[in-house]
């Protein structure tokens, strides 16, 4: 962060009184926990703090510390200033979106590569593993408070963006942070357990139900699942409950590409992509109005599951 946008981060913060802090679709862990922790240290500073969510919060995700602050909307909401987190362009919001267009000061900060600057000013840092991250580094410079409920929400960020610690988007000040983290007191036994060992009984038989059916092509280097309503009826699953699907895909030796479709309503599908070393997952979803980052990427299509999985096929073909 550039001293500019520090000082002026801290002028908005010190004169903004009522603060509302937004997710995005489809919340991830980098999602729920780092609007969780930068509301919490904001009302810690004595701020009053409303910290909303857009959609579901995935169920391994209810352990949060103050999970229990975040609320849904009503529309009589108004704020001095919103923060928008994770999230690379307003439409990321869906029916909340309304709030970027009433607010009087929008803060965007995000790391996505495909991040529009939609705010009035802009933190948007490609290189950081997620947003979690820059929340740390904007708690420690701007000397905000912290804790260990704090610590956790951002560890849980850090740790499920980098796939446990593991893609390229880690570097050595990611583990410097963590090592922060740790001091602070987050307990990681627990947060792992509760995070990768904590699997519903209707997850696991959604997972079994969805691989097994899932396909391979071009050599086996484009893998392809998909989540029907039937499938997620006849596991008792919920949508989210697919992720993670995508990535047990990705993580077979010949693959490249993942790809898992998931059946919203008839004609509208959602998209999500894997890649593991030459091909851009961005590039793929911004052709459908999507985005993301180089190896993780995300598109919503208005067709059915059958036809988005022919468009997709063929619009991978050319990066195979
Ligand atoms: P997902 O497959 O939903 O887990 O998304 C993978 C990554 O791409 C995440 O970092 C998302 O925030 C991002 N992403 C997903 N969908 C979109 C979209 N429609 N526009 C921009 N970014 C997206
Ligand atoms: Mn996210
Ligand atoms: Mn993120």
């Amino acid at each position: 962060m550039n001293s500019i946008i520090k000082q002026e981060l801290s002028n908005i913060i010190d004169k903004s009184d009522k603060i509302g802090v937004v997710s995005h679709l489809n919340p991830d862990g980098d999602n729920i926990g780092s609007i969780l922790a930068l509301g919490s240290s904001m009302e810690k500073l004595g701020k009053k703090v409303t910290i909303l969510k857009s959609d579901f919060v995935p169920n391994d995700l209810l352990f949060l510390p103050n999970i229990e602050k975040i609320i849904s909307v009503s529309d009589d909401l108004n704020f001095d200033v919103l923060f928008v987190l994770d999230s690379s362009d307003a439409e990321r919001l869906g029916d909340n979106k309304r709030f970027i267009e009433k607010a009087k000061y929008i803060i965007n900060i995000d790391h996505h590569i495909s991040n529009n600057n939609f705010g009035h000013l802009n933190i948007v840092e490609p290189k950081a593993s997620s947003t979690c991250e820059i929340i740390y580094n904007i708690i420690s410079e701007l000397n905000l408070p912290i804790d260990s409920n704090i610590a956790t929400c951002i560890y849980t960020g850090i740790s499920t963006d980098t796939g446990r610690f593991m893609y390229e988007n880690v570097n050595e000040n990611t583990h410097l942070i963590v090592s922060n983290l740790l001091a602070l007191g987050t307990d990681i036994y627990y947060v792992n357990k509760k995070l990768y060992q904590s699997r519903s009984l209707s997850k696991t038989k959604l997972f079994i139900e969805v691989i097994s059916s899932s396909k391979l092509f071009f050599d086996n280097k484009v893998s392809v699942a998909k989540v029907t309503l039937e499938n997620l009826n006849r596991a008792n699953a919920r949508p989210e409950d697919s992720d993670g699907i995508v990535e047990f895909l990705r993580d077979t030796e010949t693959v490249e590409v993942s790809v898992l479709l998931k059946e919203i309503e008839t004609n509208l599908t959602r998209v999500s992509i894997r890649t593991k070393e030459y091909v851009d997952a961005n590039e793929i979803c911004n052709k459908f109005n999507g985005g993301g980052h180089l190896r993780a990427a995300g598109c919503t299509i208005q067709r059915n599951i059958d036809e988005t999985e022919k468009l997709l096929i063929e619009s991978i073909k050319q990066y195979i």
